[in-house]
């Protein structure tokens, strides 16, 4: 069995693990290793077929390898401090840390051209409405440049000295004198750690913490549907922001109802999980739909007598698999409303075709908690105050979309665990949900260790 030594290992080659290098390595760090279990990004391919298999946690192009999730993706980058994670807990200096990554990938080829205009209108339309609009700077990377920026980030880390180790699955970590981390024909020992290893390897990862005794606690889940509406609906907003995000406050139950992954003449995919199914959207360069959809996501929390939320989702998201057969259920708001199912029949005669036919048309408030329901009711109805046409009898709703998270490691503000020289950065340890966020974490978690190590 080969061994090697080194300062850090960084398991996980995404944006967090990749910052977590680049923030070490600039400042005279120059013993590192980055450890992935996919592939370089060059030699990841056809993502389309190999999605299945990563829904089912099965090692996959999408989520492994150099680039890590989403490495296959358009790569939009949110580039505020609040989305994808709240970077405010863990640094006053959340806005310079975003504009240092903002840079290092414009450095690395990401086009320059910033989406987002006109925000202190819609600010205002979103406020006299009681909802609020998120102003985000975002910028598009694009899936035709994004491999090159990433390959670009790994020969100049390489340059500096970063050793990456790749398509090796880190099987064990365990903690003696040192850290080992075990793989297959080789172990790694190290004296610090950034578990970096994103959704795909959270699983693992929590295993792991329990064995070492590093605190972890649930995280909330998102659960809804996607909204489809005609493009028209949403071309005077999606011309300012292509991703608008709204924060609403439903009148009932005054619970959290947000906006998320608007797909502007997109297309709606069911997601096979094995045991259950969810929605999703995705949009795409050459084919366009006439639709645009969006996630509209309820916030759930749970605190007594039970915690787990992944529980509570799997058991809602089980129970709407089961009554659509297998398949999304698709109704028009306009049934739903009106305490009826949707049929072929009803929904030909909307103005809206569905994007998705691999659907059954249904009943949602059969599938999914009446709070919940009542929460997307309300919900589109105060966005159609901002978005007129959002909240039409015609508008098609399909369920479910749930939006699992991986377990919150409990750290210090360096991202710290509770286990000595056991950092942890990224989607994996439940402190991020985006590419900038997971990358801020890794620059956190790498500015941890470098502080300890000059201490
Ligand atoms: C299809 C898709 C599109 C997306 N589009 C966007 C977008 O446009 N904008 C945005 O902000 N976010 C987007 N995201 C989310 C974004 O990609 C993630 O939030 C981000 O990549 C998280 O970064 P991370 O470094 O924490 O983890 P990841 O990027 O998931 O990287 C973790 C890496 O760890 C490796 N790993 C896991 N376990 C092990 C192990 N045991 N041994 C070795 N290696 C291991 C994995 O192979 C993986 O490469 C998208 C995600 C997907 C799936």
């Amino acid at each position: 069995m080969q061994r090697d030594c080194y300062k850090v290992a960084i398991v996980g080659a995404g944006p967090a693990g990749l910052f977590a290098a680049y923030e070490l390595v600039l400042n005279g760090e120059n013993s590192i290793i980055i450890i992935d279990k996919g592939k370089d990004i060059n030699k990841r391919k056809c993502p389309l077929q190999s999605y299945t298999k990563c829904l089912k946690r099965e090692p996959c192009n999408v989520l492994c390898g150099l680039g890590g999730a989403g490495g296959l993706s358009d790569g939009k980058l949110n580039l505020r401090a609040d989305i994808g994670g709240n970077l405010n807990e863990f640094t006053e200096d959340a806005q310079s840390l975003i504009e240092k990554i903002d840079k290092i990938f414009l450095k690395h080829g990401a086009s320059k051209k910033l989406y987002g205009k006109n925000f202190d209108e819609l600010e205002k339309i979103a406020s006299q409405h009681g909802i609020r609009f998120i102003p985000i700077p975002q910028r598009h990377i694009g899936s035709d440049k994004l491999p090159s920026v990433i390959s670009s980030l790994r020969r100049e880390l390489e340059g500096k000295g970063v050793r990456f180790l790749l398509e090796k699955e880190v099987k064990e970590i365990e903690k003696g004198e040192r850290f080992s981390l075990i793989m297959e024909d080789e172990i790694i020992e190290a004296d610090y750690i950034i578990a970096a290893v994103g959704r795909s390897g959270a699983e693992w990862l929590s295993k792991q913490a329990e064995k070492l005794g590093i605190k972890t606690k649930h995280a909330p889940i998102d659960i809804g549907v996607r909204v489809e509406v005609p493009s028209v609906v949403m071309e005077d907003i999606i011309a300012r922001i292509w991703d608008p995000k709204f924060h609403i406050y439903t009148p009932t139950y005054d619970d959290f109802v947000r906006t998320f992954c608007t797909c502007p003449n997109g297309f709606v995919v069911m997601e096979d999980y094995g045991n259950y199914i969810s929605v999703n959207g995705h949009s795409s360069i050459n084919e366009k739909s006439g639709n645009t959809n969006f996630a509209l996501l309820v916030r759930v929390e749970l605190t007594e007598p039970i915690e787990n939320t992944t529980a509570y989702g799997m058991a809602i998201a089980s129970m709407a698999t089961v009554l659509g057969g297998k398949m999304p259920i698709l109704q028009r708001l306009g049934d739903l409303k009106a305490g009826r199912r949707s049929t072929w029949q009803r929904i030909k005669k909307s103005y809206v075709e569905p994007t998705l036919n691999n659907a059954t048309p249904g009943d949602i408030s059969m599938a999914l908690p009446h709070r919940i329901v009542t929460d997307i009711i309300e919900g589109l109805d105060k966005l159609s105050k901002v978005i007129p046409g959002v909240a039409e009898d015609s508008t098609l709703l399909y369920a479910p979309e749930i939006k699992f998270y991986s377990m919150r490691f409990i750290v210090n503000k360096n991202l710290e665990t509770n286990v000595q020289n056991f950092f942890v950065a990224g989607d994996g340890a439940g402190l991020s949900r985006g590419i900038v966020a997971s990358a801020a974490t890794g620059i956190i978690a790498a500015r941890g260790i470098l502080k300890k190590d000059m201490g």
